[in-house]
């Protein structure tokens, strides 16, 4: 219906998507996009990457140009919403104003996890989630000799990365035994460990940070064997927590971010939900899950796309997930949860092109492909078809990939 308002919160991956597929969908009504962020959506993964490093401008990461939204008859509003009324349908900014909606859709993405040590407040200190963020990491630069990172996953070793791309001296702290423990297998981990320190980072595995010091800004890092990193800039990189409160306030069921139905409904009929603040049941993986991709926010907002317009399309894409440190391209297909298997395919403690399939009852559920752009493609097919493989041939890298697509293993 044409007098119909749809309202998308957060100006984000998803609601780009969204702003795309609800007219595809055929929804005639009103379109208003509000976001705290002062910019249209951009693309947050090149933050950590080619923004930081100063490869590109802002206006260059938009996802779509404004006038992508001025044909979508899309209104962009900057501010914050800070209520849901679900019974009377209505949302409040933060100036107090309050809009109605027929239709609402929660992107609301998510938020860095804070330290919470000593010293955390400091000048000095940064977080990496938004273009001020960067922003203010690059004003930084110019007199810092001595960057420390807190945290080796993704977007911590992304941002060592960058720092010695520019010439920065990087040390990264982790917690636990190795890199990335959380996402990958130890071979991996010890293949992105020697990767960086080929590149000239002090990357310290096992320590422990205790605090922060330094008087009106950082200086160091205090590790919990008392040793003192010398550090004039910190960036914290431990993981980011779902912004839910909106939804918490709202009534909305919550549970490691906004829980949505397979089509990306919430437990409102008219509220929708969609990205790194959603929480949904996989399919594929038997699970309920809350994922942190760009893929998975695209994907989401194309489902909720549909609900919005009273059809039925189940989120079903395979996860996948990249990351770019250095020359590497890393692509992630699948999750590698419950694999009882490892195989790596190529040798991870040479060179740097491999890949690291996890299996489950034999089949691969999931890849870590490096600099293995066709490895990663055959991964995702042979996930999708549930692939049973010959395992030797699958680790040999002289066997030709489509031949084991073509003729897979009895059983
Ligand atoms: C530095 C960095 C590097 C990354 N690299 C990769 C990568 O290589 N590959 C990959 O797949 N993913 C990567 N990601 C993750 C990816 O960017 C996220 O998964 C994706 O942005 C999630 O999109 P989203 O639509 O859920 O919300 P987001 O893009 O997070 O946007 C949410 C928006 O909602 C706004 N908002 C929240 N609450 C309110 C409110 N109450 N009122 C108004 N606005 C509100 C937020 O300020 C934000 O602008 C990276 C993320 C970061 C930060």
């Amino acid at each position: 219906m044409e007098d119909s308002r749809a309202i998308i919160v957060g100006a984000s991956h998803a609601s780009a998507q969204l702003c795309a597929s609800l007219r595809q969908e055929g929804w005639a009504g009103e379109i208003l996009l509000i976001g705290d962020e002062p910019s249209l959506p951009y693309h947050r993964p090149p933050l950590s990457k080619t923004y930081l490093a100063g490869e590109a401008t802002l206006a260059e990461l938009l996802i779509r140009k404004p006038d992508f939204y001025d044909k979508q008859r899309v209104t962009f509003r900057q501010a914050r919403v800070t209520h849901v009324g679900l019974q009377a349908r209505e949302i409040r900014l933060a100036d107090g104003a309050t809009l109605s909606y027929d239709k609402l859709v929660l992107c609301l993405g998510a938020r860095p996890r804070r330290l919470t040590l000593p010293g955390a407040d400091l000048a000095g200190v940064h977080y990496l989630r938004d273009a001020a963020d960067i922003e203010a990491i690059r004003e930084g630069l110019g007199t810092t000799k001595q960057a420390v990172i807190v945290g080796a996953g993704y977007i911590g070793l992304e941002a060592a990365a960058s720092l010695r791309h520019l010439g920065v001296a990087a040390t990264v702290l982790e917690t636990a035994d190795r890199v990335l423990q959380r996402v990958t297998a130890p071979e991996v981990s010890t293949f992105f460990e020697r990767v960086h320190r080929e590149e000239g980072v002090d990357l310290r595995v096992g320590v422990g940070v205790a605090a922060l010091e330094g008087e009106d800004r950082v200086r160091g890092v205090r590790l919990t064997n008392g040793e003192l990193v010398a550090a004039d800039m910190v960036i914290v990189g431990i993981g980011v927590v779902p912004n839910v409160e909106l939804a918490l306030d709202a009534g909305l069921a919550v549970d490691d971010g906004v829980v949505i139905d397979a089509c990306g409904r919430t437990s409102d009929p008219d509220v929708f939900a969609a990205g790194d603040c959603a929480n949904y049941f996989d399919q594929r993986y038997g699970r309920r899950l809350r994922l942190e991709s760009v893929p998975n926010a695209v994907e989401q907002a194309k489902s909720v796309a549909a609900a919005v317009c009273g059809k039925e399309k189940e989120i079903a894409a395979l996860p996948w997930f990249w990351s770019d440190q250095y020359d590497i391209n890393l692509q992630i297909a699948g999750l590698n949860v419950g694999h009882d298997q490892v195989i790596l395919r190529g040798d991870p403690s040479e060179g740097r092109g491999f890949s690291c399939f996890y299996l489950a009852g034999g089949k691969v559920i999931a890849a870590d492909c490096v600099n293995r752009p066709q490895e990663f493609m055959f991964s995702k097919r042979a996930i999708a078809t549930e692939l049973k493989l010959d395992l030797a041939q699958l680790a040999d890298p002289a066997t030709e990939l489509k031949s084991l697509l073509l003729t897979p293993a009895a059983g």
